[in-house]
Parts: C-alpha cells; sequence; structure tokens
C-alpha cells in the first residue's frame, strides 16, 4: 500500500473536480431536485469506468457507482442539495445574492458531493493499477436539507451488505464529527368549528385553543424528560388572522431531539397523549400527526474513527498563500469568530467524543453500517453554515483545497481497510459491540414518495 501514489494518481485529477464542484454551485438545485448536478456526476463516473444504478430507492437523484466486486464493499457518501434564499456573489465579502431568493450552496454541498467523487475515482485508480480486491461503492445521497435522503436509502436496505462507509462535510475546522441527536420534525394539525366570536361564540370550537394547549401542556412535560432531550416547536397556523372568528384549524410544527432514538420515539408518544388531551379539552380533533422527517441519533464507531483521524492528521497542516490568507480576513468579520487570530483554522481537533446539539440523517447510516465522518475546512474561521458568507467562499481555492484534503483522507481511509483485513475486523467488532440489543427503525414513513417536505 502507498498513500504517495494514491494522493499522486488524485492530483493529476484535482482540476476535473474543482470544475464539478464549481458546476455544482452554479446549479444551485435543492433538496431532491438535484438532476443537473448529479446528471454530470454520473456521466463523469461512467465515463471512468463505475457501474451506476439509478434511481434507488425511488429517488431519481440518487444513484450508487460501484467498482470491483467481492468482499470487502466499502462506501464514500456524497451529497449535492443547495439551500433556498441563499444565493450570493461569489468571493464578495459582503451580502449581495447573485439573484435575490434564489437558491445558493450555503452548505458547501458543492464541494461535498464532488469530493467524495474525487475520493471515489482516485481510489479506484489505484486498485485498479495495483489489483485491490474488493467492491468500491459511492452513494449519491439526495436531500440532505430537510429531506432525509440517506434514511429513505437506508431503510431500503441499500446499505445492508455494505462493510464500512465514509463521508465529510465541508466546514471552517478541522476534525472527525460525528454527533448526532435523535430528531423527528412533525406537523399537529387541528379542526375545530368556526364561529361568530361575538355573536355565537357557544357554537364554536377553536382549534388554536388545542394548539396553545398543546404547548402548555409541553411545558408541564419538559420537567419529566432527559436534560439531552430538546423539544422545540413554532405555531404554523394560527387559524387567521381575524380575531372575531372562532379559528376552524390550527397547526404546530414540533422538533422532538433526544440522545437515542429509542428515547426520542418515548417522548414523540408522549406528546402525542398531549395532542389527544389537547383535543378532548377543547371538543376539536386532531388530524395528525404528519411527520415530516425523522432522524436516528448517530452510533459512533471508534475504530473508524481513529482511521479518519489519523489520515486528517497526516495531511494536515494544509499550506495556505498569502493571497488565501488575505482572502479568509475579509470573511473572518462575518462568521462566528471575528476576532480569530488566524484568518484560516489550521490546526485539527482531536476530540472524537464532540457533543450532540444537531441531528443528520447520516446517522441512519450508522445504525446500518459502520461509518464515520470528517470536517474539513474549506472556508475562513467561524464561517457559518447556512449564510451567505458560505455561499460566497464555495468557489474559493481555500475551498477546493479543503475539498482535496477531504477526499485524501477518504480514500486513504478506505485503502487501509481494503488491504488491512484486521483493522477492518475491529471496526466490525465496534459496529456490533455499538448496536448490541439495537435494531435500527425510523418513525419516518418511508414507503412513501420521497419529495420536498412540506414545512
Ligand atoms: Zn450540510
Amino acid at each position: 500500500m502507498s498513500k504517495e501514489q494514491l494522493y499522486s494518481l488524485m492530483k493529476e485529477r484535482e482540476k476535473d473536480f474543482e470544475g464539478m464542484s464549481d458546476a455544482v454551485w452554479g446549479f444551485a438545485e435543492l433538496c431532491f431536485n438535484e438532476y443537473k448536478s448529479t446528471a454530470l456526476q454520473r456521466e463523469y463516473m461512467e465515463r471512468e469506468g463505475f457501474r451506476i444504478t439509478t434511481p434507488v430507492a425511488r429517488m431519481d437523484t440518487a444513484f450508487i457507482a460501484e467498482y470491483g466486486s467481492g468482499s470487502p464493499v466499502l462506501a464514500i457518501l456524497g451529497e449535492n442539495d443547495a439551500l433556498a434564499g441563499q444565493s450570493q456573489a461569489a468571493d464578495v465579502p459582503e451580502e449581495r445574492p447573485e439573484a435575490p431568493g434564489a437558491n445558493g450552496h450555503a452548505c458547501g454541498h458543492n464541494l461535498l458531493g464532488s469530493g467524495s467523487i474525487e475520493a471515489a475515482c482516485g481510489l479506484k485508480r489505484y486498485m485498479e493499477a495495483n489489483g485491490v480486491k474488493g467492491t468500491l461503492r459511492y452513494y449519491a445521497c439526495p436531500a440532505e436539507e430537510g429531506g432525509g435522503g440517506k434514511v429513505y436509502l437506508a431503510a431500503s436496505g441499500a446499505f445492508d451488505d455494505v462493510d464500512a462507509a465514509v463521508c465529510w462535510h465541508p466546514a471552517a475546522e478541522n476534525c472527525v464529527d460525528n454527533a448526532g441527536l435523535a430528531c423527528v420534525t412533525v406537523r399537529f394539525p387541528f379542526e375545530g368549528r368556526a364561529a361568530h366570536a361575538a355573536a355565537e361564540p357557544w357554537n364554536g370550537r377553536s382549534a388554536l385553543d388545542a394548539v396553545e394547549l398543546l404547548c402548555t401542556g409541553t411545558q408541564y412535560l419538559r420537567e419529566h424528560v432527559l436534560p439531552s432531550s430538546r423539544i422545540h416547536y413554532a405555531i404554523t397556523d394560527t387559524g387567521g388572522g381575524m380575531g372575531n372568528v372562532v379559528p376552524q384549524h390550527a397547526e404546530a410544527q414540533f422538533i422532538i431531539r433526544a440522545a437515542t432514538s429509542e428515547y426520542m420515539e418515548e417522548l414523540y408518544a408522549r406528546i402525542l397523549k398531549i395532542c389527544e388531551g389537547a383535543a378532548l379539552m377543547t371538543e376539536t380533533s386532531f388530524r395528525g400527526p404528519n411527520i415530516i422527517s425523522s432522524y436516528s441519533d448517530f452510533v459512533r464507531n471508534d475504530a473508524m474513527d481513529k482511521l479518519l483521524l489519523k489520515n486528517l492528521k497526516a495531511l494536515m497542516p494544509m499550506d495556505y498563500t498569502p493571497e488565501e490568507l488575505a482572502y479568509a480576513e475579509q470573511f473572518k468579520p462575518f462568521g462566528s469568530m471575528p476576532g480569530a487570530a488566524e484568518a484560516i483554522d489550521s490546526s485539527v481537533d482531536e476530540n472524537t467524543r464532540r457533543e450532540a446539539t444537531g441531528s443528520t440523517d447520516v446517522a441512519d447510516v450508522s445504525h446500518v453500517t459502520a461509518i464515520s465522518q470528517v470536517r474539513v475546512a474549506t472556508t475562513a474561521i467561524g464561517t457559518v453554515a447556512h449564510g451567505w458568507a458560505n455561499t460566497a467562499q464555495g468557489k474559493s481555492s481555500i475551498a477546493h483545497k479543503g475539498m482535496h484534503t477531504a477526499a485524501r483522507v477518504m480514500a486513504g481511509a478506505l485503502l487501509e481497510l481494503f488491504t488491512d483485513e484486521a483493522l477492518l475486523a475491529k471496526v466490525r467488532e465496534d459496529f456490533d459491540a455499538a448496536h448490541a440489543g439495537r435494531k435500527y427503525h425510523t418513525l419516518m414513513p418511508t414507503d412513501r414518495q420521497p419529495s420536498m417536505p412540506k414545512l
């Protein structure tokens, strides 16, 4: 095994993936609509000699690209979706949409998908040149931003024969990050009876009252839940803007999070009881629940985390030119660390057990195969995801550099797993130990046609 040979093969094709990522940045397609982005990538991988399967799990913008045969089966995951309203002119250090209200890549998924394909293509060339045995797969996963593409893929069994997988996310830091709370996003609609609120209120039954009682009941529940849980909500239908009409319909959107999927489902069942109680008290009908999405908790795999961290550290720090540092300096004031001494974070955070604060659909994959992911700096220090400054930096040489580094980390880690049986056995042992007594289950109705969620 020669990582140097792998990296030099990858270096030859760097420009291809910079072009691919920049093109995907320009397409800026939303969840489940990544048609142009995935067509470009599919065709590239087909030309590279991968076998393509598409659609997958009834998703047109999902595809699997496969090379080789037999055991082990190792995979790389990618995403391509943009965000609504996040359009921004490239490289401009002030908020200036290219087109007001248009979509933009404010989470760096243009780099994410293209970098993962860079890893897959580089590793394939190495495997061919050196006769490495096994099956290499790339999964194009749609709709990470709220659509839960990987949940549909996991539930369809698409990862069932995968021994281990890797993934990455563009960031303002360098670390292994496998934290994720279990989460369900759900709409709770109520139906009452409209009436004139002054002339005949006794004939009305207020759906808004039911929503208020649901929210109040939830406040009382908070005392009696594990502190790692999070319950937050928005009233998404107040029943109309007229105070003199008893609201006939009203709705709240709830997001319920917990450290494990099992406990999240328990909380969800308790809140459903509050919904029923609220309907009973107000003589309205509870017309839900309508689940938008549901993600599992992230199951960590220590052996995979160590492997990725080792590969990341070996490639750090990235060398930045004075021009790149000056470029990043312009964006620093708009991030979460405006006074930081450095313009770009070139350190590696070695903590592989960060506290989970958000949720991700990669976590569902962690329930069906061993997976770990890295975050690699592609922006100025402190640049937050889902903001204009993130979109602005998505085609920069810093972004490209981070993408190439992430691709090498993933390709290098998988090469070790392809060539070191004992290491892969350890990864599988960790997977089995972490899942003892657990069975993958999702609240998401994965038998429905995947589509853009109604928020
Ligand atoms: Zn993202």
